[in-house]
C-alpha cells in the first residue's frame, strides 16, 4: 500500500500483539512525524531490551542478571511459590503486596488448540524446584480462562503426589457487575471460592 520503508514499519508494528492494521498505520505514521531524538530514545530502548534483559535462570521473570530481584532477596521466603503464566502477571501481583514469597514464570498456558503443551512451558523446571523438599506452598495463578484452568488443572494433578498445599486464586465476580451477566467460568469458580461470612 505504502512505499518500500513506510509499508515495512507498519508490517513490523502490526506483528505486534494487540496492534491491528489500522493502529500500526496510525503508529508508523505518529513515529514518521515524531522529532528524531524521540525515535532514537525508542529505538534505543528497544535496543536495550535485547541486547540487557534475560530470564531469570530460577523463576524465568524478565531480570537484567542472572537472577530477577525477587529471587535475590533474601527477605522473600522460599517456602511458597506462585505459579503465574507470564511476567506481566508477576507485576500485577507484586503491586497488590499481598505475596511475600517466589514466583515461577510458567510462558505461557496449556492450549490444544494453539499446539502448545506443557513441555512448550516451564514446568520441568517447576518440578525440579520442588524436588529439594523446601517448597510446602503452591499458589496457582494462572488467567482464569479456558486456557489457565486446564493449565491449573494439570499442575494440580502433577504436584499432588508431593503432599503439598495447592491452591488456586480464588476469581470472584467483578464487582459493580451484575450476576446475570457473569460467564459460568467466573461464576463457578466465585461459587467454588465463596467464604463464609
Ligand atoms: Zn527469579
Amino acid at each position: 500500500m505504502y512505499e518500500g520503508a513506510v509499508q515495512d514499519l507498519i508490517d513490523e508494528l502490526g506483528r505486534l500483539p494487540g496492534v491491528g492494521p489500522k493502529s500500526a498505520q496510525r503508529i508508523a505514521f505518529h513515529l514518521l512525524a515524531a522529532d528524531a531524538a524521540d525515535v532514537g530514545r525508542l529505538v534505543a530502548s528497544l535496543q536495550r531490551v535485547q541486547a540487557e534483559v534475560r530470564f531469570c535462570s530460577i523463576c524465568f521473570n524478565v531480570a537484567e542478571a542472572d537472577q530477577c530481584r525477587i529471587c535475590r532477596d533474601p527477605r522473600r521466603s522460599l517456602d511458597t511459590i506462585c505459579v503465574v503464566e507470564e511476567p506481566k502477571d508477576v507485576v500485577a501481583i507484586e503491586r497488590t503486596r499481598e505475596f511475600r514469597g517466589r514466583y515461577h514464570v510458567l510462558g505461557g498456558a496449556i492450549s490444544p488448540i494453539e499446539g502448545i503443551g506443557p513441555d512448550d512451558l516451564k514446568v520441568k523446571e517447576l518440578m525440579s524446584r520442588l524436588m529439594d523438599g523446601s517448597v510446602t506452598e503452591l499458589i496457582i495463578a494462572t488467567d482464569p480462562n479456558l486456557e489457565g484452568e486446564a493449565t491449573a488443572a494439570y499442575l494440580a494433578r502433577l504436584v499432588s503426589p508431593m503432599g503439598l498445599a495447592v491452591s488456586r486464586l480464588a476469581s470472584g465476580l467483578p464487582v459493580g457487575g451484575d450476576l446475570e451477566y457473569a460467564d459460568e467460568v467466573t461464576l463457578g469458580r466465585a461459587f467454588e471460592g465463596r467464604r463464609r461470612i
